[in-house]
């Protein structure tokens, strides 16, 4: 294969102060992006920025300082309404992340909606905060919980889902891509055959946004949810698109200051959307650069990021397989920049450790998706996982420190 330049990479890598330091002597190869990207200047600008001239409390002040925060602080509820093509702010919900967002959903909707007697359906690939909200409504409410299982390449087994599919179902939840094995699920398919049973769905896009363009009105999700420290931003903040109309039917999550509309002690009114679901006083600097990260994608181009993301996933993973003993977890034929894979008599753990010791960081474990790992009866895995900066002399440095293992552990 020829292994061209699609981004400028030096360039790009000299926005991530983080990548330039040694680690355990050698220069650091991060390759935990799946867990949580690293953050280029233009975000940590952002941030300082923020607390350095605009930091006030968003809303209601009418001083210079809340108006300049509000400002940005809405200018990124626009920004991420554009970047998930969605109709209006009004459906754009900040949250702290993926998690947040799915048991907003499972505590308002679910509660509200989904009785005893009904189903819900998730998927064998889901992350355990796509699983566990779902269980503790199930439990509380007599719900029972389904299960789409996976296929040998780890995909989707869609006849099942087919046949899983009745109107007893009332909420489908899966997620766009799966952060353990990197397999995108056909989610278009998944909605619109839920939406034929009369069910809404839930789509869980934490491992989707860094790598995908991503369109909510074109998919007909109900619900979609990202964490902004995948996709170059920072910790602690996320977004949840909602329908407008579901949205507007279902009761807050949370109580207190900024979801109100008049408060007396016999009856209190909400808010209008998007604020009803944004209880206290948010994360304001990290939100504000968010927007920042949006746009730095935006800046190098999301067709680029996903062509250079795939070019190293190819080229890792024919080197990959060359290494005897060596076996990939998760081949599906639609994936994101992840390899996850095991090798034959070598505990993952050990691996990371030594890898760690020559400068690479993966992860590895179960990726909290144990119930994925059990499928393909393992432990856990070792994953690495890629992102805009990384490069070819990096995965050649993986392969290098995975020869070193297996001499040293096989
Ligand atoms: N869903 C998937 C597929 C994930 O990969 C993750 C994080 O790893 C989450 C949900 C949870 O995201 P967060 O911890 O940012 O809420």
């Amino acid at each position: 294969m020829t292994l061209t330049e699609i981004v400028d990479i030096q360039k790009i890598r000299a926005d991530f102060p983080v990548l330039d330091q040694e680690i355990n002597g050698k220069k650091l190869v991060y390759f935990d992006n799946a867990a949580t990207t690293q953050k280029p200047i233009a975000v940590i600008n952002a941030l300082k920025h923020y607390y350095e001239f605009d930091n006030a409390n968003i809303h209601r002040g009418i001083h210079t300082l809340a108006e300049r925060a509000t400002r940005d602080f809405e200018a990124t509820r626009e920004a991420v309404r554009k970047f998930l093509g969605a109709a209006s702010t009004e459906e754009i919900i900040f949250t702290s992340g993926t998690t947040n967002g799915i048991n907003l959903v499972a505590s308002t909707y679910g509660r509200k909606f989904i009785k005893e007697g009904d189903e819900i359906i998730i998927s064998g690939l889901e992350h355990h905060s796509n699983i566990v909200p779902w269980q503790m409504l199930c439990e509380e409410k007599g719900i029972t919980l389904k299960v789409i299982p996976v296929n040998d390449r780890g995909e989707l087994d869609m006849e099942v889902y087919d046949q899983l599919l009745s109107e007893k179902v009332k909420l489908v939840s899966v997620n766009h891509v799966s952060n353990a094995l990197g397999t995108i699920n056909p989610i278009k398919e998944i909605i619109a055959k839920a939406h034929a049973v009369g069910a809404v769905v839930m789509i869980d896009g934490a491992q989707a946004t860094s790598h995908l363009d991503i369109d909510v009105q074109d998919l007909d999700a109900d619900f979609y949810a990202f964490s902004a420290h995948k996709l170059y931003g920072p910790t602690g903040v996320g977004a949840l698109y909602g329908k407008k109309a579901l949205l507007e039917a279902m009761p807050p999550y949370m109580g207190g200051g900024e979801m109100i509309k008049e408060v007396t002690f016999e009856k209190t009114t909400y808010n209008e959307l998007p604020y009803k679901f944004e209880a206290g006083t948010p994360n304001i600097a990290d939100v504000v650069a968010l927007k920042a990260a949006l746009e730095y994608m935006d800046s190098i181009g999301r067709d680029k990021i996903a062509a250079h993301e795939d070019m190293l996933l190819q080229y890792a993973t024919e080197q990959l397989l060359q290494i005897e003993g060596l076996r990939m977890i998760g081949e599906a034929k639609n994936k994101v920049s992840v390899a996850s894979f095991v090798i034959e008599g070598i505990h993952p753990q050990d691996i990371g450790v030594l890898l760690d010791n020559l400068g690479v960081a993966v992860r590895t474990g179960h990726h909290c998706t144990q119930p994925l790992m059990k499928r393909f009866n393992i432990l856990g895995t070792t994953r690495a996982s890629f992102a805009v900066y990384n490069t070819i002399e990096e995965v050649d440095r993986l392969i290098a420190g995975l020869h070193r293992v297996k001499k040293m552990l096989a």
